[in-house]
């Protein structure tokens, strides 16, 4: 996309190629590099989080049996985090490994090569079982995490007949994996508003804003929060390894987010590194 104006009666959007498209609305679902944000709100870049994200995926049969997984397992220690659970029927294990660190060349870039030695390096001392489980993994992805403040409100949602959705609105840390799932909600939300009987085009679009900006907030601030407590030190680690202890995985449900009793389904394991 190059750009785009408002009309009387729509939006026109010019496209790189030179191409004019007329329509009532313009939605920017176009991530966290949104170019339809950057025109509408003419805002900062997202923010670098000042944590990388170090990804893999692993054939568990190339994996000595002691470290394969049938489990969702997350690590937690100072100034970093690790995910693992299996996919595709457990055949492979991915690996998530979250740590601090300064903004790479290219920080934008999703993709970049990421070296072991250099994720051991930011981990620090870590116990045997997790480090000798990130040693085996022979080739990681690097991702810079970029995220914004929490959302002040609906106009950062839409302005007029353009809306923005999912990441576009409201990128966030991905500590409470809920980036595509609140993208997702998004979607539905604005469907809903669309259909809404005798509003205009720009009073749907303010329904969906409404409906969905304070949630959104609230799910950027809990995922910075919760990156604190996964990466704390001294009394917070202390206090959060007494509550996993005596909540179990009862620990990491929110209710007013997934709206019932605690998370179903696979079991989970959280380890710390005092034990
Ligand atoms: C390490 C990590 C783990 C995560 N884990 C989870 C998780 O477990 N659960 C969860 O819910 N979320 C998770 N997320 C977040 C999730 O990935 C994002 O929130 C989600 O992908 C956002 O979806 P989106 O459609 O808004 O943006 P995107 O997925 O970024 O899609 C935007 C699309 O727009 C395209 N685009 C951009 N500019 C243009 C243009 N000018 N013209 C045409 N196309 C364009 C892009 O190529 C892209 O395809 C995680 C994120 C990270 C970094």
């Amino acid at each position: 996309m190059h750009g785009w104006r408002e009309t009387a009666d729509g939006v026109e959007v010019r496209t790189a190629d030179g191409t004019s498209v007329k329509a009532d609305a313009l939605i920017g679902a176009d991530g966290v590099w949104s170019a339809v944000r950057q025109q509408l709100l003419g805002d900062a870049p997202a923010r670098f989080t000042g944590h990388l994200a170090y990804r893999a995926l692993v054939a568990q049969a190339d994996l000595p049996a002691h470290l394969r997984s049938d489990q969702v397992t997350v690590w937690m220690g100072p100034r970093l985090h690790v995910v693992h659970y299996p996919v595709r029927s457990g055949q492979w294990l991915n690996l998530v490994a979250i740590v601090h660190g300064s903004k790479p060349d290219q920080a934008q870039e999703w993709d970049q090569a990421g070296h072991t030695q250099a994720l051991m390096q930011a981990m620090g001392a870590v116990g045997r079982d997790l480090h000798e489980r990130l040693a085996s993994v022979p080739d990681w992805r690097r991702w810079a995490l970029h995220d914004r403040a929490p959302m002040a409100g609906p106009h950062e949602m839409v302005q007029g007949r353009v809306a923005l959705l999912g990441d576009a609105a409201h990128p966030m840390r991905p500590y409470l994996a809920q980036g595509a799932g609140m993208a997702i909600e998004d979607a539905q939300a604005f469907a809903q508003s669309l259909s809404a009987g005798d509003a205009t085009v720009a009073e749907q679009l303010q329904t969906y804003a409404e409906q969905r900006w304070a949630r959104n907030a609230r799910v950027q601030a809990r995922a910075i929060r919760n990156g604190r407590i996964f990466h704390a030190t001294g009394p917070v680690a202390w206090g959060r390894n007494l509550s996993m202890r005596l909540l179990g995985e009862r620990v990491m449900d929110v209710p007013w987010l997934y709206s019932g009793g605690p998370i179903a389904g696979s079991p989970s394991t959280f380890r710390d590194f005092s034990s």
